[in-house]
């Protein structure tokens, strides 16, 4: 592209992307790992798709979505303007969108009850669509928070895979707001390695170099690519 031509668009490119791919390469090479080694998801709820196509253009293609809904309305137009996208649901899973998250998303980072592995395992045979899935660790046992107690990991993730049949590729957790992250993260590390588990969501804007050093293979980046989110759309987040 001509340089005249590439002005406008630069003005609007999202700079928080290269900043963030930045602060990856600097803590893999800190904590001697490869940088493939660590996906970087875009969170880009409550974005529209006019924010979205610039980091899409800018060469991100995994993004993460914390509604069903939300995303159906977004993504699919997206998903076939950009081919080779990946997107994940990071949010709450409610039984009832099971058959619509298994058929949009390729990765699933919320399960964390019978009811939602029941719902899994029946859409993933129906539709013969496999979602990467994560159970989610509520490693501070918030009581308004989802995802599964310590305590209990060991016993649900054997759950999953004999009661349910399901492939469990991960664990995810989201720390508790005001708790330093690290030892939320060594926890999930430490769970994961017992069951097996190789892969390990963890990490946000604000700690995703942390999550990398603790062996994070998936942050979960929204802020600091898109910029704020409205006040409103907080809750739940
Ligand atoms: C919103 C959200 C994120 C991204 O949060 P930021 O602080 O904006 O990076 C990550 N994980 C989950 C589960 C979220 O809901």
């Amino acid at each position: 592209m001509a340089p005249e031509n590439s002005l406008p668009i630069t003005a609007h490119l999202p700079n928080g992307l290269s900043a963030v791919e930045q602060e990856i390469a600097r803590a893999c090479k800190q904590a001697r790992r490869d940088p493939a080694s660590v996906t970087l998801i875009a969170v880009s709820k409550t974005f529209d798709a006019g924010a979205i196509t610039p980091v899409i253009e800018a060469g991100q293609r995994v993004f993460g979505e914390n509604r069903v809904q939300e995303a159906k309305a977004k993504w699919p137009g997206l998903m076939s303007a950009y081919p080779g996208l990946a997107l994940h649901l990071i949010g709450p899973l409610q039984s009832n969108k099971a058959k619509d998250a298994v058929a949009l998303f390729d990765a699933i980072h919320s399960v964390d009850r019978p009811s939602i592995c029941e719902a899994l395992a029946r859409e993933i045979a129906s539709q013969k669509r496999q979602p990467q899935l994560f159970v989610q660790l509520n490693t501070g046992e918030e009581p308004q928070k989802a995802g599964v107690a310590p305590v209990d990991a060991d016993a649900f993730i054997a759950g999953c895979r004999e009661k349910y049949g399901l492939e469990i590729s991960g664990l995810m957790c989201i720390p508790p707001v005001n708790d330093a992250p690290a030892p939320h993260f060594a926890l999930t590390a430490k769970i994961a390695a017992r069951n097996g588990l190789k892969n390990l969501s963890m990490g946000m804007s604000a700690d995703f170099a942390v999550a990398i050093q603790l062996g994070a293979t998936h942050v979960r980046v929204g802020s600091a690519i898109f910029g704020a989110r409205a006040a409103s759309s907080l809750r739940g987040a």
